[in-house]
């Protein structure tokens, strides 16, 4: 029986026979997996904190007829802060369903659980804004996946889009583009929305910093940030 290590954490958890659970978890090295845990559910089993939601460990897996089943774990963090605030945990569900639906198994997945492991460490040991937490780490992953916008200029006339702060730049969905003031009526309004400049600021800062600086920017209102995330999201997920 080979036995497979890997770091990961539980996105799913879900009782299966009499004490057993199916747990998926985001893993380094194997992409997302589901793991049999047989008698998780005994108070006096060994996979009783690991096989958690939210709970980040070290497992030991083996394989048996095209199943991975869970053979030991250790726990490294709990993120026990975030378990008992309600509205931080909502986020957590949020990122988990975004997770479970763009991950798969055997996909390079290690940025993706760095990405979601600091994002996580971020809620739970900080009070940031909920739209800024939420909106970074969608847009960080769609970025990770591929589909961040392409240029940061307007990409009808080639002008520079970082410059005079006080200007409005718009986002155009249905292309994943940025366009500028004077070309935006190249876009039907319907596809588009306006963003401040220190939104679109952020937005680039997101995708070109390390994954562990992400959050080392503030804004004075999230609210056109928070529009961006949901509508970039909406978007390259209906193109998935
Ligand atoms: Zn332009």
């Amino acid at each position: 029986m080979k036995l497979i290590k890997v770091k990961g954490i539980v996105i799913r958890e879900v009782a299966y026979k009499d004490n057993d659970k199916i747990i998926t978890i985001l893993t380094d090295s194997l992409g997302k997996v589901s793991v049999i845990a047989k008698g998780a559910k005994k108070t006096n089993s060994p996979f009783l904190a690991s096989s958690q939601y939210l709970v980040y460990s070290e497992f030991i897996l083996y394989q048996n007829t095209g199943y991975f089943y869970l053979n030991s774990a250790s726990v490294i963090n709990t993120f026990y802060n975030l378990r008992i605030d309600f509205d931080k945990l909502q986020i957590v569900f949020e990122m988990t369903k975004i997770l479970n639906k763009v991950t798969d198994e055997n996909q390079d997945c290690e940025k993706i659980l760095k990405l979601f492991l600091n994002t996580i460490y971020v809620l739970d040991k900080y009070d940031k804004d909920m739209k800024q937490v939420i909106n970074t780490f969608k847009i960080k992953l769609f970025a990770l996946l591929g589909f961040a916008p392409r240029q940061d200029k307007c990409e009808n006339c080639s002008k520079a889009l970082l410059e005079d702060l006080d200007e409005f730049v718009y986002y155009d969905y249905i292309d994943n583009k940025f366009i500028c003031e004077d070309c935006k009526d190249t876009v039907d309004s319907k596809r588009r929305i306006r963003i401040s400049k220190a939104t679109y600021n952020a937005i680039f800062y997101v995708i070109r910093s390390d994954i562990k600086k992400i959050f080392s920017f503030e804004l004075k209102s999230y609210t056109d940030y928070d529009l961006f995330g949901q509508v970039f999201m909406d978007a390259t997920l209906s193109g998935l």
